[in-house]
Protein backbone atom coordinates (compact mmCIF):
# COMPACT_ATOMS: atom_id res chain seq x y z
CA UNK A 1 0.00 0.00 0.00
CA UNK A 2 2.59 2.36 0.94
CA UNK A 3 4.39 1.99 -2.43
CA UNK A 4 0.78 2.70 -4.07
CA UNK A 5 0.47 5.55 -2.06
CA UNK A 6 3.99 7.09 -3.04
CA UNK A 7 3.42 6.28 -6.63
CA UNK A 8 0.40 8.36 -6.28
CA UNK A 9 2.31 11.25 -5.14
CA UNK A 10 5.68 11.06 -6.83
CA UNK A 11 6.66 13.83 -9.26
CA UNK A 12 3.49 15.79 -8.96
CA UNK A 13 3.59 19.06 -8.38
CA UNK A 14 -0.47 19.59 -7.56
CA UNK A 15 -1.90 18.01 -4.19
CA UNK A 16 -4.13 14.74 -4.70
CA UNK A 17 -7.25 14.40 -2.22
CA UNK A 18 -7.65 11.82 0.30
CA UNK A 19 -10.78 10.75 -1.33
CA UNK A 20 -8.96 10.13 -4.99
CA UNK A 21 -6.37 8.23 -3.25
CA UNK A 22 -9.01 6.43 -1.25
CA UNK A 23 -11.18 5.80 -4.79
CA UNK A 24 -8.27 4.91 -6.39
CA UNK A 25 -6.56 2.25 -3.91
CA UNK A 26 -9.93 0.90 -2.94
CA UNK A 27 -9.64 1.69 0.90
CA UNK A 28 -11.16 4.02 3.37
CA UNK A 29 -9.55 7.87 3.75
CA UNK A 30 -9.13 6.48 7.51
CA UNK A 31 -6.78 4.04 6.26
CA UNK A 32 -4.84 6.40 4.01
CA UNK A 33 -4.74 8.74 6.60
CA UNK A 34 -2.86 5.48 8.48
CA UNK A 35 -0.58 5.26 5.97
CA UNK A 36 0.69 8.50 5.18
CA UNK A 37 1.00 9.18 9.06
CA UNK A 38 3.89 5.86 9.26
CA UNK A 39 5.40 7.47 5.46
CA UNK A 40 5.82 10.25 7.53
CA UNK A 41 7.60 8.40 11.03
CA UNK A 42 9.49 6.76 8.43
CA UNK A 43 11.43 10.53 7.26
CA UNK A 44 8.95 10.94 4.45
CA UNK A 45 7.96 14.96 4.35
CA UNK A 46 4.27 15.08 3.32
CA UNK A 47 2.10 18.13 2.98
CA UNK A 48 -1.46 18.17 3.97
CA UNK A 49 -4.20 20.85 3.58
CA UNK A 50 -7.26 21.32 2.45
CA UNK A 51 -6.77 20.26 -1.61
CA UNK A 52 -4.96 17.20 -0.25
CA UNK A 53 -1.39 15.65 -0.05
CA UNK A 54 1.77 16.56 -1.43
CA UNK A 55 5.16 14.79 -1.18
CA UNK A 56 8.05 16.97 -0.39
CA UNK A 57 11.05 15.00 0.04
CA UNK A 58 11.54 11.59 0.25
CA UNK A 59 14.05 10.09 2.75
CA UNK A 60 17.37 8.58 2.20
CA UNK A 61 16.39 5.23 3.07
CA UNK A 62 16.86 1.84 1.35
CA UNK A 63 12.98 0.87 2.47
CA UNK A 64 11.95 -2.12 -0.10
CA UNK A 65 8.80 -0.22 -1.05
CA UNK A 66 11.16 2.60 -2.62
CA UNK A 67 12.17 -0.49 -5.10
CA UNK A 68 9.84 -1.29 -8.12
CA UNK A 69 8.90 -5.28 -8.50
CA UNK A 70 11.20 -6.20 -5.28
CA UNK A 71 8.73 -4.78 -2.60
CA UNK A 72 7.79 -8.53 -1.18
CA UNK A 73 11.71 -9.72 -1.66
CA UNK A 74 13.64 -6.68 0.82
CA UNK A 75 14.28 -6.98 4.03
CA UNK A 76 15.23 -3.38 5.31
CA UNK A 77 16.83 -3.08 9.00
CA UNK A 78 17.78 0.47 10.27
CA UNK A 79 20.79 -1.68 11.80
CA UNK A 80 22.08 -5.22 11.56
CA UNK A 81 25.94 -7.12 12.55
CA UNK A 82 25.72 -8.30 9.40
CA UNK A 83 23.30 -8.91 6.46
CA UNK A 84 25.03 -12.42 5.93
CA UNK A 85 23.82 -13.34 9.65
CA UNK A 86 20.25 -12.47 8.80
CA UNK A 87 20.60 -13.75 5.38
CA UNK A 88 21.88 -17.15 6.03
CA UNK A 89 18.62 -17.34 9.02
CA UNK A 90 16.25 -16.33 6.16
CA UNK A 91 17.88 -18.96 3.56
CA UNK A 92 17.60 -22.00 6.26
CA UNK A 93 13.55 -21.20 6.66
CA UNK A 94 13.53 -21.66 2.60
CA UNK A 95 13.14 -17.60 1.84
CA UNK A 96 12.42 -17.48 -2.05
CA UNK A 97 15.66 -16.98 -4.24
CA UNK A 98 16.42 -13.23 -4.79
CA UNK A 99 15.48 -12.52 -0.80
CA UNK A 100 17.34 -9.17 -0.27
CA UNK A 101 18.99 -8.26 3.35
CA UNK A 102 19.05 -5.02 3.21
CA UNK A 103 21.27 -2.88 6.36
CA UNK A 104 21.36 1.23 6.52
CA UNK A 105 24.33 0.34 8.54
CA UNK A 106 26.22 -2.86 10.28
CA UNK A 107 27.75 -3.67 14.02
CA UNK A 108 29.65 -6.30 12.59
CA UNK A 109 30.03 -6.50 8.80
CA UNK A 110 32.67 -8.86 7.81
CA UNK A 111 35.27 -9.53 4.53
CA UNK A 112 36.32 -12.56 4.40
CA UNK A 113 38.60 -14.55 6.73
CA UNK A 114 36.11 -12.72 9.29
CA UNK A 115 38.03 -9.62 8.65
CA UNK A 116 35.89 -6.52 9.69
CA UNK A 117 34.02 -4.85 6.91
CA UNK A 118 33.47 -1.44 7.92
CA UNK A 119 29.75 -0.27 7.24
CA UNK A 120 28.77 3.40 8.26
CA UNK A 121 25.72 5.21 7.18
CA UNK A 122 26.21 6.11 4.07
CA UNK A 123 27.19 2.84 1.90
CA UNK A 124 24.96 0.10 0.64
CA UNK A 125 24.84 -3.53 2.72
CA UNK A 126 23.33 -6.02 1.38
CA UNK A 127 23.42 -9.90 1.11
CA UNK A 128 21.25 -11.70 -1.40
CA UNK A 129 20.04 -14.95 -1.52
CA UNK A 130 20.39 -16.99 -4.37
CA UNK A 131 19.17 -21.12 -5.20
CA UNK A 132 21.18 -21.65 -8.52
CA UNK A 133 20.49 -25.13 -9.95
CA UNK A 134 23.87 -26.07 -9.65
CA UNK A 135 26.46 -28.57 -7.63
CA UNK A 136 28.29 -27.42 -5.02
CA UNK A 137 31.71 -26.90 -6.62
CA UNK A 138 30.48 -24.59 -9.24
CA UNK A 139 28.65 -22.37 -6.99
CA UNK A 140 31.70 -19.63 -6.99
CA UNK A 141 30.36 -18.85 -10.66
CA UNK A 142 27.17 -16.44 -8.90
CA UNK A 143 30.42 -14.79 -7.04
CA UNK A 144 32.03 -14.42 -10.34
CA UNK A 145 28.98 -13.20 -12.04
CA UNK A 146 27.70 -10.95 -9.23
CA UNK A 147 30.60 -8.94 -9.54
CA UNK A 148 30.64 -8.73 -13.21
CA UNK A 149 27.40 -7.44 -13.17
CA UNK A 150 28.64 -4.93 -10.57
CA UNK A 151 31.19 -3.16 -12.28
CA UNK A 152 29.51 -3.18 -15.41
CA UNK A 153 26.37 -1.12 -13.32
CA UNK A 154 28.86 0.76 -11.86
CA UNK A 155 30.68 1.49 -15.33
CA UNK A 156 27.67 2.09 -17.02
CA UNK A 157 26.17 4.65 -14.67
CA UNK A 158 29.00 6.59 -13.22
CA UNK A 159 31.94 6.42 -16.49
CA UNK A 160 34.25 5.05 -14.06
CA UNK A 161 37.08 2.67 -14.86
CA UNK A 162 35.47 -0.18 -12.18
CA UNK A 163 37.44 -3.19 -12.01
CA UNK A 164 37.36 -6.77 -10.47
CA UNK A 165 40.08 -8.09 -8.36
CA UNK A 166 40.44 -11.71 -7.93
CA UNK A 167 39.00 -13.11 -6.03
CA UNK A 168 36.34 -10.66 -4.68
CA UNK A 169 37.03 -6.73 -4.86
CA UNK A 170 35.97 -4.11 -7.10
CA UNK A 171 38.21 -1.32 -7.68
CA UNK A 172 38.41 1.81 -9.09
CA UNK A 173 41.58 4.08 -9.87
CA UNK A 174 42.99 1.18 -7.35
CA UNK A 175 41.63 1.54 -4.47
CA UNK A 176 38.43 -0.46 -3.02
CA UNK A 177 35.04 0.58 -3.81
CA UNK A 178 33.21 -2.83 -2.43
CA UNK A 179 33.90 -6.18 -1.10
CA UNK A 180 31.82 -9.00 -2.36
CA UNK A 181 31.31 -12.52 0.34
CA UNK A 182 29.95 -15.73 -0.87
CA UNK A 183 28.74 -18.28 1.45
CA UNK A 184 27.12 -21.22 0.22
CA UNK A 185 25.04 -24.21 1.83
CA UNK A 186 24.54 -27.42 0.00
CA UNK A 187 22.68 -30.87 0.52
CA UNK A 188 24.64 -34.06 -0.80
CA UNK A 189 25.00 -32.93 -4.75
CA UNK A 190 22.86 -30.08 -4.76
CA UNK A 191 23.24 -26.51 -3.52
CA UNK A 192 20.95 -25.31 -1.32
CA UNK A 193 21.45 -21.85 -1.43
CA UNK A 194 24.32 -19.12 -2.35
CA UNK A 195 24.66 -15.98 -0.58
CA UNK A 196 26.10 -13.23 -2.19
CA UNK A 197 27.02 -9.75 0.33
CA UNK A 198 28.14 -6.49 -0.93
CA UNK A 199 29.53 -4.04 0.65
CA UNK A 200 29.90 -0.66 -1.02
CA UNK A 201 31.12 2.48 -0.74
CA UNK A 202 28.38 4.87 -1.79
CA UNK A 203 28.45 8.40 0.42
CA UNK A 204 29.93 7.24 3.29
CA UNK A 205 33.70 8.13 3.86
CA UNK A 206 35.70 4.92 3.95
CA UNK A 207 37.98 3.97 6.78
CA UNK A 208 41.67 4.57 5.64
CA UNK A 209 42.73 0.55 4.75
CA UNK A 210 46.61 -0.18 3.77
CA UNK A 211 45.65 -1.48 0.31
CA UNK A 212 43.66 2.19 -0.38
CA UNK A 213 39.34 2.65 -0.13
CA UNK A 214 37.52 5.12 -1.85
CA UNK A 215 33.34 5.38 -2.19
CA UNK A 216 31.81 6.70 -5.26
CA UNK A 217 30.89 10.49 -3.90
CA UNK A 218 34.74 10.35 -3.93
CA UNK A 219 35.20 9.57 -7.04
CA UNK A 220 32.41 11.42 -8.14
CA UNK A 221 32.38 14.97 -6.13
CA UNK A 222 28.61 14.24 -5.36
CA UNK A 223 26.28 12.14 -3.77
CA UNK A 224 24.75 8.92 -5.66
CA UNK A 225 21.33 7.80 -5.69
CA UNK A 226 21.51 5.11 -3.43
CA UNK A 227 18.52 3.73 -4.41
CA UNK A 228 18.51 3.79 -7.97
CA UNK A 229 22.27 2.04 -8.08
CA UNK A 230 20.95 -0.54 -6.08
CA UNK A 231 17.85 -1.21 -8.36
CA UNK A 232 19.65 -0.87 -11.30
CA UNK A 233 21.77 -3.59 -9.87
CA UNK A 234 19.12 -6.22 -8.65
CA UNK A 235 17.68 -5.91 -12.15
CA UNK A 236 20.83 -6.43 -13.99
CA UNK A 237 22.27 -8.88 -11.58
CA UNK A 238 18.49 -10.95 -12.15
CA UNK A 239 18.51 -10.99 -15.56
CA UNK A 240 21.69 -12.41 -15.87
CA UNK A 241 20.99 -15.16 -13.55
CA UNK A 242 18.12 -15.68 -14.87
CA UNK A 243 19.22 -16.34 -18.55
CA UNK A 244 21.36 -19.13 -17.42
CA UNK A 245 24.81 -20.23 -19.09
CA UNK A 246 26.59 -20.17 -15.56
CA UNK A 247 29.65 -21.55 -17.38
CA UNK A 248 30.14 -18.37 -19.14
CA UNK A 249 31.10 -16.33 -15.92
CA UNK A 250 34.52 -16.55 -15.58
CA UNK A 251 34.93 -15.43 -19.37
CA UNK A 252 32.40 -12.61 -18.38
CA UNK A 253 34.26 -11.54 -15.78
CA UNK A 254 37.92 -11.54 -17.33
CA UNK A 255 37.57 -8.41 -19.13
CA UNK A 256 36.95 -6.28 -16.04
CA UNK A 257 39.96 -8.10 -14.11
CA UNK A 258 42.79 -5.61 -12.87
CA UNK A 259 45.00 -8.55 -11.74
CA UNK A 260 46.14 -10.15 -14.91
CA UNK A 261 49.35 -10.07 -16.26
CA UNK A 262 50.44 -8.01 -12.96
CA UNK A 263 52.80 -9.43 -10.51
CA UNK A 264 50.81 -10.25 -7.11
CA UNK A 265 51.77 -11.95 -3.89
CA UNK A 266 48.94 -13.89 -2.46
CA UNK A 267 48.77 -15.48 0.82
CA UNK A 268 46.74 -18.69 1.23
CA UNK A 269 46.86 -19.02 4.96
CA UNK A 270 49.10 -21.50 5.07
CA UNK A 271 51.73 -19.91 2.94
CA UNK A 272 52.83 -16.80 1.04
CA UNK A 273 53.40 -17.15 -3.22
CA UNK A 274 54.93 -14.37 -5.26
CA UNK A 275 54.41 -14.31 -8.62
CA UNK A 276 52.74 -12.96 -12.30
CA UNK A 277 48.97 -13.13 -12.08
CA UNK A 278 48.46 -14.28 -15.70
CA UNK A 279 44.67 -16.15 -15.47
CA UNK A 280 41.71 -17.26 -13.80
CA UNK A 281 40.85 -20.60 -14.88
CA UNK A 282 36.99 -21.95 -15.48
CA UNK A 283 37.36 -23.65 -11.63
CA UNK A 284 37.50 -19.62 -10.71
CA UNK A 285 41.02 -20.56 -9.80
CA UNK A 286 44.33 -17.83 -10.26
CA UNK A 287 46.80 -18.95 -12.35
CA UNK A 288 49.87 -17.74 -11.16
CA UNK A 289 53.62 -18.10 -12.83
CA UNK A 290 56.33 -18.66 -10.21
CA UNK A 291 59.39 -16.66 -11.55
CA UNK A 292 61.32 -20.18 -12.29
CA UNK A 293 58.65 -20.08 -15.13
CA UNK A 294 56.57 -22.84 -13.10
CA UNK A 295 52.46 -22.75 -12.56
CA UNK A 296 50.25 -23.06 -9.94
CA UNK A 297 46.54 -22.49 -9.72
CA UNK A 298 45.56 -21.04 -6.25
CA UNK A 299 41.92 -21.78 -5.31
CA UNK A 300 41.63 -19.06 -2.45
CA UNK A 301 43.54 -16.59 -0.92
CA UNK A 302 44.19 -12.85 -0.59
CA UNK A 303 45.77 -10.81 -3.61
CA UNK A 304 47.89 -8.13 -3.27
CA UNK A 305 49.07 -6.18 -5.99
CA UNK A 306 52.68 -5.15 -6.46
CA UNK A 307 54.38 -2.45 -8.59
CA UNK A 308 55.97 -3.82 -11.52
P1 LIG B 1 42.44 -7.14 0.81
O1 LIG B 1 41.59 -5.96 0.51
O2 LIG B 1 43.31 -6.89 2.00
O3 LIG B 1 43.12 -7.69 -0.41
P2 LIG B 1 40.16 -8.83 0.78
O4 LIG B 1 39.94 -8.32 -0.56
O5 LIG B 1 40.06 -10.29 0.96
O6 LIG B 1 41.54 -8.33 1.33
P3 LIG B 1 37.93 -8.60 2.46
O7 LIG B 1 38.30 -9.66 3.44
O8 LIG B 1 36.88 -8.88 1.48
O9 LIG B 1 39.20 -8.06 1.76
O10 LIG B 1 37.49 -7.29 3.24
C1 LIG B 1 38.08 -6.92 4.49
C2 LIG B 1 39.17 -5.89 4.29
O11 LIG B 1 38.69 -4.77 3.55
C3 LIG B 1 39.60 -5.29 5.63
O12 LIG B 1 40.67 -6.03 6.15
C4 LIG B 1 39.99 -3.85 5.30
O13 LIG B 1 41.34 -3.81 4.86
C5 LIG B 1 39.15 -3.52 4.10
N1 LIG B 1 37.95 -2.72 4.43
C6 LIG B 1 37.15 -2.76 5.52
N2 LIG B 1 36.11 -1.93 5.40
C7 LIG B 1 36.25 -1.32 4.20
C8 LIG B 1 35.48 -0.35 3.50
N3 LIG B 1 34.35 0.17 3.98
N4 LIG B 1 35.94 0.03 2.29
C9 LIG B 1 37.05 -0.49 1.74
N5 LIG B 1 37.81 -1.40 2.35
C10 LIG B 1 37.41 -1.82 3.57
Amino acid sequence: MKSRILHMLRGRTEPVSGEALSARLGVSRVAIWKHLQKLQSLGYTIDSTAKGYRLLNIPDKLYPWEFDGWENRIVHHETLDSTMEAARRLAREDCPAFTVVIAEAQTVGRGRLRRAWISEAGGIYFTVVLRPELPPQLAFRVNFIASTMLAKVLRRRYDVDARVKWPNDILIDGRKVCGLLAEMEAEADAVRFVNIGIGLNANNDPPPVPTGAVSLSQVLGRRVSRRNLLTDFLDTFKERMEAGNLENAVAEWRPFAITMGRRVQVATGREILEGTAMDVDDNGALILEFFDGTQRAVIYGDCFLRPD
